[in-house]
């Protein structure tokens, strides 16, 4: 009777892992070490110029059009898509990206999915060109995102609902157009106002009489004085101003690690936050910092870099420049963890050349699509 009873059991738990094994490797979950087929990756690019609906003035520069490069990375019959935005005063170009984009030799890569190795290659191959690497790397972000049928938000496990509220930005301009910009603004819920062109009282005035949403600031490194810095962060605060970006030049540690311990909002760096390394230096400097993939190359780097910071309880935010959909959109997938987007490129030209990320009353919706969710215009 005992030994009955045991072998039942043993029958009876045999068959237990037995089906649990088989259903496991039904649904497919034991999948084989992948083996190269000998096709490596096809890498292309092609020069762009983006229209901007208005002249952009920021306190040091003012431009009509952005020069951008489109990536295509090919494995197998999927293309990724990815792209390099070049603003001029970062020092990228046309001719620098084609320069350093004709020395990579992306072929002998057999495996997209050995990412590590792929962009640590393409960020040895030459110093800077940080747009340039960024194409590559939003290219295969995409590529690997559709061989896997997923999202990237979803493949670093985010939740789509948790995106935050987009800034609109109302670059530098006198008061009627400030008037006017602000009032072509209405759809978002909270505006980005590009100050320290010493006009700083005059732009925010223009927009208060339009709107009561909350504003942050960028300064681009426009002011000079830090007492007088703290006097109008102060008057800021008054005026629903909920944070403050770049107040000084970038190399100002002393004054700004002085005005980010006396002031009542927080202080952003952009100019300052490059690449992953400038994050220990600016670390106790300023309260958080503005990421964007062109500075840091990528999405790969982005990534690390957002939840670095936000290890070390710095407020986080993640930017962009001026770019068509597919740089915004890649940079969109990390927003479910930020504290503060400013994903507006896209809205700010007139030739975009992909859809996908979406603003819906202000805030940003992730399209469903794998990769970094976007298509090509038909
Ligand atoms: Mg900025």
């Amino acid at each position: 009777m005992k030994a009955n009873r045991r072998t039942f059991l043993e029958a009876t738990s045999l068959a237990a892992g037995a089906g649990f094994l088989s259903s496991f490797t039904k649904a497919g979950k034991v999948l084989p070490r992948y083996q190269p087929t000998g096709s490596g990756l096809k890498f292309s690019f092609k020069p762009y110029e983006l229209q901007l609906k208005h002249t952009f003035t920021i306190a040091s520069n003012s431009r009509t059009s952005t020069a951008v490069m489109l990536t295509q990375l090919e494995w197998e019959g999927v293309t990724g898509y990815g792209e390099a935005s070049m603003p001029p005063y970062l020092g990228e170009s046309h001719q620098t990206a084609t320069k350093f984009l004709s020395t990579l030799n992306l072929s002998q890569f057999k495996d997209p999915f050995r990412m590590e190795e792929i962009l640590d290659y393409v960020d040895a191959a030459m110093p800077g060109n940080c747009a340039a690497k960024a194409s590559v790397d939003i290219a295969l972000h995409d590529l690997v995102g559709k061989l896997l049928n997923q999202p990237w938000y979803r493949i670093w496990g985010y939740s789509a609902e948790k995106t935050p509220l987009t800034t609109f930005t109302i670059g530098m301009a006198k008061s009627d157009e400030v008037v006017t910009k602000t009032k072509e603004a209405s759809a978002f819920k909270i505006l980005k106002v590009k100050i320290g062109g010493g006009n700083d009282e005059e732009m925010i005035k223009g927009v208060r009489s339009v709107t009561n949403v909350p504003l942050c600031v960028d300064v681009n490194q426009g002011w000079k004085d830090r007492q007088e810095a703290l006097d109008k962060i102060h008057w800021l605060k008054e005026q629903g101003v909920v944070f403050i970006e770049q107040p000084f030049e970038k190399h100002n540690f002393d004054d700004t690690a002085w005005l980010t311990q006396h002031s009542p909002l927080p202080i952003m760096a952009d100019e300052a936050l490059q690449r992953i390394g400038d994050l220990d230096r600016i670390h106790g400097v300023y309260s958080g910092i503005n990421c964007k993939l062109m500075k840091c190359t990528g999405m790969r780097e982005a990534h690390k870099i957002i939840e670095m910071a936000r290890s070390l309880k710095m407020k986080t935010m993640i930017g962009c420049m001026t770019e068509t959909s597919c740089a915004v959109s890649a940079a969109s997938q990390l927003s479910p963890i930020v504290d503060w987007a400013d994903l507006d490129g896209n809205l700010l030209i007139s030739n975009d050349v992909f859809e996908g990320m979406k603003v819906v009353e202000g805030k940003i919706l992730l399209p469903e699509l794998a990769g970094i969710g976007i298509r090509p215009k038909g």
